[in-house]
């Protein structure tokens, strides 16, 4: 039986959210002789944003950051709504005509490198027909993301099966969930608790915040006063790069009072929990965490909306661990009980390693846990493969960015020098790095949870993942591409043969 040929790209990119429509736009912009195709699972863009549908969902860092680079964010919130960032999406593609190199509902399964032929063959199946598709390309950019997309994390609850009412979670939101004057137990304390609190108080009865242990947060005003004035004094571009720069360099000035002055930065933020909840309300029970801040998330609320809801008495916080789920509510540790007709389990995501994808190298099995990062997109070993993973005390976006543009200095320098694959590996002095886990010093259990799957961090550049905007601009932009470790070379066999 003849087979139809494969039809081959320069690159392709795997996910069509903030970060594959960057890495659509950056390839566009600095290798515009390079062919590339975007697969994605679902059918729509925006990832994130388009698959999380709950009530008030919202971004918790400013859009100054978490827009690109290269396209302004120009709204007067700087803290946005779910649909104003698909909003802001769905612009960036029109505009630079990044949808026609979109293949939706292709959800990439496998992908298989072959030196001899400097190409890897991505397998793919598509989502309306069941059919397997399968395509080659000589760069591959994974932009999936880092949780899964097939469900949410739920522990296991005692008695879950035993609650009469109904049972949702923030990653599967049922369109037509109604909580007008129903009771709601929210279990989590996370952004997401956080976010659907105050949206659900609106409508609801009656919302609790269960939780296990307290979170750091941070009330911020909604809107950017000084951005808002510089986009009335400054072209669009120009103003969004000086608010870019205010919010980075503020960004990384308090992450650095964090490592350094970590008592005196809590006391700052509990004071203002406490100025916020008056003082009858129990901030060393309910918003004091055992860790300090930044040794796990922080959550930001805008214009401290978690806060009013409490204050209107709509909203309650309770700290406890649960016992069991009941007919109609749950029972904590300790006999105190929660009454609840609706109860969201926003505990968290399951993290994993690029969009859930088997690879192979020559015929052998990745296993990217065994893997060396190389500055935390690249692997050891593994040629032509990159992945945009973002900021954990930042937004994402700032560090997809300089990934796309690394990407294409690397593509752009193969092209000049006439090779087809580049491969980071250790130098023989490399060989004794002691290991460090992927991220250093950040520990929430969701982290805990799927850090033993993620590569190895090591103890020199460029096998760091500094997660450091600051370090990764020199990284990225200006650290020679061929720089020792990353060897490229020609092809094995005549692209034509
Ligand atoms: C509720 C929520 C709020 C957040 N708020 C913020 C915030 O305020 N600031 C911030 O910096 N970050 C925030 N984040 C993190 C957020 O995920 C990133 O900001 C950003 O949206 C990630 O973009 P991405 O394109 O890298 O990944 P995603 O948005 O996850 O998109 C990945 C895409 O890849 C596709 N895909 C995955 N696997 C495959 C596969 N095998 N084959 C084909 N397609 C695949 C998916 O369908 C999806 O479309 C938030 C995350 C959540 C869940």
């Amino acid at each position: 039986m003849e087979h139809a040929p494969r039809e081959h790209v320069d690159v392709i990119v795997v996910g069509a959210g903030i970060s594959g429509i960057g890495a659509g736009y950056h390839l566009q912009q600095r290798c515009p002789s390079r062919t590339y195709v975007i697969l994605e699972g679902r059918q729509d863009i925006g990832g994130t944003w388009d698959l999380f549908r709950y009530p008030g969902v919202r971004s918790d860092s400013d859009m100054h950051t978490l827009g690109y680079n290269f396209k302004p964010w120009n709204a007067d919130e700087a803290i946005a709504d779910g649909p104003s960032i698909m909003a802001y999406l769905r612009e960036t593609v029109a505009e630079h005509g990044i949808e026609r190199h979109i293949r939706f509902g292709h959800l990439v399964e496998r992908a298989e490198w072959s030196t001899a032929e400097a190409r890897w063959t991505v397998h793919a199946r598509r989502a309306d027909t069941g059919a397997a598709v399968t395509m080659t390309c000589g760069f591959l950019f994974m932009c999936s993301g880092y949780y899964s997309y097939r469900g949410g994390y739920t522990p296991e609850f005692p008695g879950r099966e035993r609650f009469q009412g109904q049972i949702v979670h923030p990653q599967e939101w049922p369109e037509e969930l109604d909580d007008t004057d129903k009771e709601v137990v929210v279990i989590g304390s996370g952004a997401t608790a956080m976010t659907l609190v105050p949206a659900m108080a609106k409508t609801a009865r009656k919302v609790t915040m269960l939780q296990r242990s307290p979170t750091y947060v941070v009330a911020a005003p909604e809107v950017d006063v000084i951005a808002n004035t510089l986009r009335k004094v400054l072209p669009d571009h120009l103003a969004y790069r000086v608010t870019r720069r205010k919010n980075t360099v503020m960004q990384q000035f308090f992450y650095g009072r964090t490592r350094t002055q970590p008592a005196k930065v809590k006391a700052t933020l509990l004071k203002r929990v406490r100025k916020a909840l008056g003082p009858d309300f129990d901030v060393d029970t309910h918003f004091t965490p055992s860790y300090n801040p930044w040794d796990e998330r922080m959550c930001l609320v805008p214009n401290g909306d978690l806060f009013t809801a409490i204050n209107s008495g709509k909203a309650h916080v309770v700290t406890g661990t649960i016992d069991t789920f009941t007919e109609t509510g749950i029972e904590l540790v300790g006999g105190d009980v929660l009454r609840a007709d609706i109860i969201v389990t926003a505990t968290g995501l399951q993290l994993v390693t690029l969009g859930e994808v088997e690879f192979m190298v020559d015929g052998d099995p990745v296993d990217f846990s065994q893997t060396w990062t190389y500055k935390g997109f690249m692997y050891s070993d593994v040629p032509n493969l990159a992945s945009s993973f973002g900021y954990i005390h930042a937004s994402w976006t700032l560090r997809a960015d300089l990934i796309c543009e690394n990407v294409c200095r690397l593509l752009n320098h193969m092209t000049a020098s006439g090779t087809v694959q580049c491969t980071p590996r250790l130098r023989p002095s490399d060989r004794t790095m002691v290991p460090r886990p992927w991220i250093d010093g950040f520990d929430p259990g969701y982290m805990r949870r799927a850090m033993h799957r993620f590569p190895k961090q090591g103890d020199r550049e460029p096998w760091t993942n500094p997660q450091s905007y600051r370090i990764d601009q020199r990284l990225f932009l200006k650290s020679p591409v061929d720089d020792g470790v990353m060897q490229f070379t020609g092809a094995k066999v005549p692209a034509d043969a």
